[in-house]
């Protein structure tokens, strides 16, 4: 949560937020599976105002070799913000948020991928936020799932990603960056639907038992509006009648 904004009015009386979403609406969704020639698996995400792209690379050999595992691959998450992402220019060196986000989503696709496949090899994924609106973790996860398995790496599902929250004592489903900002909690969550397992929780802000719960279960339902989206990329590249 960032500063706390009262003045702004989060929640209409009737029940419209401040970009004029109902509670449970999430952003437009719009991922592209593909697009990048030299990566071995890739996709673009928009979702809402923030614009993503993600390669992958891999399995490949690992250097230094003392850093690869003879039992199993390695997965390796590169989260960056370009300069121009944010209205005010982010300073461009690696920021302990593009650290934490980086180790957040990883261990978010570790459960999905079958590293075990690939011993001593490592799965490289580069994310480029290119524009950020509040919620760039989640969306990078669903576009990065999205990538790997475009790229053909064995996964046992895909993670499909989408922040709940809580504002004006109400909770709804995909945080903006008002909402974050000036919100009482955003809850990003991520989910492998076919297995019904949860790899990404984190809240930020205080919630009640049972406002935790509708939390869970509210971002778990957008999860799977999601993961039909990140289905139908895949399917527009491989079925479709898409030309690249
Ligand atoms: P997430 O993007 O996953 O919601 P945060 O809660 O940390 O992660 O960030 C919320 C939003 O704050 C981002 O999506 C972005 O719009 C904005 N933001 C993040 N870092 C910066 C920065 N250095 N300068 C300006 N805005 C930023």
């Amino acid at each position: 949560m960032g500063g706390r904004d009262a003045t702004m009015v989060l929640l209409d009386e009737n029940g419209i937020r401040c970009d004029g979403r109902k509670v449970d609406e999430p952003r437009k969704i719009m991922i592209k599976a593909g697009g990048l020639k030299n990566a071995d698996g890739s996709s673009y995400i928009e979702f809402g105002d923030n614009k993503i792209l993600v390669g992958v690379f891999g399995p490949r050999d690992v250097h230094p070799k003392h850093m690869s595992n003879t039992d199993t691959g390695i997965l390796r998450v590169r989260y960056h913000m370009e300069p121009f992402s944010v209205g005010e220019r982010k300073r461009p060196a690696p920021s302990r948020r593009e650290i934490e986000i980086s180790k957040v989503i990883k261990e978010a696709l570790e459960p999905a991928v079958m590293l075990e496949k690939f011993p001593r090899t490592a799965v490289d994924v580069f994310i480029e936020v290119l524009q950020a609106d509040g919620g760039t973790r989640c969306a990078a996860l669903t576009a990065a799932s999205v990538a790997l398995a475009d790229a053909g790496i064995p996964m046992r599902d895909m993670v499909a990603a989408i922040a709940s929250g809580k504002v004006a004592d109400t909770i709804i489903l995909d945080v903006n960056n008002e909402e974050d900002q000036a919100g009482q909690a955003d809850m990003p969550v991520g989910y492998m639907p076919s297995l019904k397992k949860i790899t990404l929780l984190q809240l930020d802000g205080v919630l009640t038992p049972e406002e935790y719960k509708k939390c869970v279960d509210v971002g778990v339902k957008g999860c799977e509006l999601v993961y039909e989206l990140q289905k139908q990329a895949l399917h527009d590249k491989y079925f479709g009648n898409r030309k690249d």
